[in-house]
C-alpha cells in the first residue's frame, strides 16, 4: 500500500485544495478517537514527555501521527488550539513535514484568501481545480444536510449517527467517493425508519466528546441529542459558492460570537429544550462555557472529560438530574 499521498490534518482546514492536489487527508483527531485503544495513544505521548496536566487530544493527535507514520501534518496554528503551536514544533523536531495553517481571528476576507493561495502553492494546485474538487464535496455536504434534517425535523436519525457523519465531513474518511457511496445508502436507509419518540430535545455544543457513550446514554433516558454543533460546522453547513466565503461561514475558528450566532439560530429552529456543554480539561475553550451559558436561553449543562473511556458514573447522574429539570419546565409551560 502506498502511504506516501497522506497528508494529517490537525483541524478541519480547506480539504478541496488537497484533494485537488491528489492526497488522502487524514483527520488525526479521528485516527486517536476511533483506534482500538485510545488511552494508549496518550500514554505513549505522556512516556515522550507530553505533561499529564495537558490535553488528552493534543496527546492523542501527536501518537497517532507516530503510530500511522504520518510524513505531512497540517498545523492550525490560529483559530484552533494554541497546543498545536508546541505540537508542531514537536513534530517537525522528530522529522515530520508540518505545514501551517492559520484563520484570522476577526474573519478578515484579505488575510483568509492569501492563506489559501498560499496552501494552493504549497500544493502545486490552481483555483479552477479547486474549485471543481468543492463541487464535488459540496454535493457530499449537501447528503449530510439532509442527514442532519432527518434527525431533527423527523426524528429518523440518532444523535451518534449524527455526530458520526458530520464529523466524518473534516476529512470526507480519506476517500470522498467511498464517503459520498455511504451517505448515499445511509440517507435511502434511514428515510424508511419509522421516527423514534423521544420527549427531551437536546443540543451539543463544544468540541467532539473524548468519553464514548454520551449519545447512548441520553437515548436511554428517552431524550435525544439533535444538534451537533461543532460536528455540524465540520460539514460547512452554510454551503457558499466561493471558497473563502464557505471558511468564513465556518463559526469555529473565529470570535466566539459567530458560534454564539450558530447557536441560538439552532436552539429556535430544532425547538431545543437544553444544551449539552462539553468542555475538555486542560483546555482554554472551557472559559467560553461563562459565555455561552449567559448568551443562551435554555438551561446548560457543562460536562468534562479528560481522558478516553466511557461516560462516568458521576456525569450519568448529572444528565439524568438535567433531564429532570427540563421534563418538569416542559411540564409546567404545557400546564400554563
Ligand atoms: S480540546 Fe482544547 S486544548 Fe485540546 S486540542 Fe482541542 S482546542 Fe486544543
Amino acid at each position: 500500500m502506498n502511504h506516501d499521498n497522506r497528508i494529517g490534518i490537525t483541524s478541519s482546514v480547506p480539504i478541496e485544495i488537497l484533494y485537488a492536489a491528489g492526497l488522502k487527508v487524514v483527520d488525526l483527531n479521528n485516527v486517536f478517537i476511533e483506534s482500538d485503544d485510545p488511552s494508549a495513544l496518550v500514554e505513549r505521548a505522556e512516556r515522550k514527555g507530553f505533561p499529564e496536566s495537558s490535553c488528552a487530544w493534543i496527546k492523542g493527535i501527536y501518537a497517532a501521527v507516530r503510530e500511522r507514520s504520518i510524513k505531512t501534518v497540517i498545523a492550525v496554528v490560529q483559530g484552533d488550539c494554541s497546543n498545536t503551536h508546541a505540537l508542531m514544533e514537536t513534530l517537525e523536531f522528530e522529522g515530520i513535514r508540518t505545514v501551517p495553517f492559520l484563520y484570522p481571528y476577526d474573519r478578515d476576507k484579505a488575510l483568509l484568501k492569501f492563506q489559501i493561495e498560499k496552501m494552493c502553492q504549497e500544493f502545486g494546485v490552481d483555483m479552477g481545480s479547486v474549485n471543481r474538487t468543492k463541487s464535488e464535496l459540496d454535493a457530499i455536504r449537501a447528503k449530510v444536510k439532509e442527514i442532519d434534517r432527518l434527525t431533527w425535523e423527523e426524528g429518523k436519525v440518532t444523535g451518534f449517527e449524527n455526530h458520526y457523519f458530520h464529523i466524518s465531513c473534516s476529512d470526507m474518511r480519506g476517500d470522498p467517493q467511498g464517503f459520498a457511496g455511504n451517505v448515499e445508502a445511509f440517507v435511502n436507509e434511514a428515510r424508511m425508519r419509522k421516527p423514534k419518540d423521544f420527549d427531551i430535545r437536546l443540543g451539543y455544543v463544544g468540541i467532539p466528546p473524548i468519553v464514548a457513550g454520551i449519545y447512548e446514554f441520553v437515548e436511554s433516558q428517552g431524550a435525544r441529542i439533535i444538534f451537533n454543533e461543532l460536528q455540524r460546522q465540520f460539514s460547512m453547513p452554510e454551503i457558499e459558492q466561493d471558497i473563502v466565503e464557505q471558511y468564513r461561514a465556518y463559526t469555529y475558528p473565529y470570535h466566539v460570537r459567530y458560534r454564539l450566532e450558530d447557536i441560538r439560530r439552532e436552539i429556535a429552529r430544532r425547538r431545543i429544550d437544553g444544551l449539552i456543554h462539553y468542555v475538555q480539561a486542560f483546555c482554554f475553550r472551557q472559559i467560553e462555557d461563562i459565555i455561552i451559558r449567559r448568551s443562551v436561553d435554555v438551561p446548560v449543562l457543562t460536562i468534562e472529560g479528560n481522558r478516553p473511556g466511557t461516560l462516568d458514573l458521576r456525569t450519568q447522574m448529572r444528565l439524568e438530574a438535567f433531564l429532570d429539570i427540563l421534563r418538569s419546565k416542559q411540564r409546567r409551560r404545557l400546564n400554563r
